[in-house]
């Protein structure tokens, strides 16, 4: 098991964003996590993530307990995520952003530009690494989000709606960026509303339904479940008999 969270529960106010979410990953695997809007996916990665503090609840990564562990500490250790809003330094250049993640690991100039150019290669942005990030497309910038986070070297890798706003086109070619990252051994959970993204990668489902796991299966047992037709998907994907 790479991830675990046990009970995990973060209330803002009153309302209870997160509530008594356990989930584990086991390794090598890709587990999607759908759910509505608001529904808690985004606070659960922060959760993960150390970005917030939790009230109740624990988070254990590679058998090591990283509750409450500060984010980069967390980073340092192999969690990598993309944020739903990104916020890059827009006036730096697409190499430069991925080096400030880079330098997680080393204090060497030298070593966190070999390293950039390295991820900025797996994703196809080699090419524009010198342009300023406010020069880019919506893809390239999604793209970049995805070297930022494969720069810090995770084992887990979050991805936080990384395919929202792009065309049919797009997606699929960043289903297969993330197909590969897969089988390079990156374990992935995946917050995304695209279904046919969901279907395609991944190998588990939890869904989300105001802070609280309403199921989990795999992708064909998540798409025929009364209760998650009812609050999330519709009957779009049901199996037809
Ligand atoms: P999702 O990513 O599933 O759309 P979020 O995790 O972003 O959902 O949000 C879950 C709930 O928590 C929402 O009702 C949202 O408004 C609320 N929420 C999230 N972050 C904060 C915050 N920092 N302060 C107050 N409420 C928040
Ligand atoms: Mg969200």
């Amino acid at each position: 098991m790479l991830l675990e969270s046990r009970d995990l529960t973060k209330a803002f106010g009153g309302l209870v964003a997160v509530n008594q979410l356990s989930m584990t990953v086991e390794k090598g695997t890709v587990l999607g996590i759908i759910g509505p809007n608001g529904s808690g996916k985004t606070t659960f990665f922060n959760l993960i993530t150390g970005m917030i503090p939790s009230d109740s609840g624990k988070v254990i990564f590679n058998g090591e307990d990283i509750t409450k562990l500060r984010p980069h500490r967390i980073a340092r250790l192999g969690v990598g995520r993309t944020f739903q809003i990104p916020a890059p330094f827009s006036k730096m250049t697409v190499l430069e952003n991925v080096m400030v993640s880079s330098f997680i690991h080393t204090s060497s100039m030298k070593i966190a530009k070999k390293k950039a150019w390295e991820v900025l290669e797996k994703v196809g942005l080699d090419e524009k690494a010198d342009f300023q990030v406010l020069n880019v497309t919506l893809e390239d910038r999604k793209r970049l989000e995805l070297a930022k986070a494969l720069a810090i070297e995770p084992s887990l890798l979050l991805l936080d709606e990384v395919m929202s706003g792009l065309t049919p086109v797009e997606v699929k070619s960043a289903i297969h960026l993330i197909r590969q990252m897969h089988r390079q051994g990156l374990t992935i959970i995946i917050v995304e509303h695209v279904m046919d993204v969901i279907l395609s990668l991944c190998d588990r489902v939890a869904v989300l339904d105001y802070g609280r796991k309403i199921a989990e299966g795999t992708p064909q047992q998540i798409v025929n479940h009364p209760e998650v037709i009812r609050a999330y998907l519709g009957e779009r994907y049901r199996a037809r008999s």
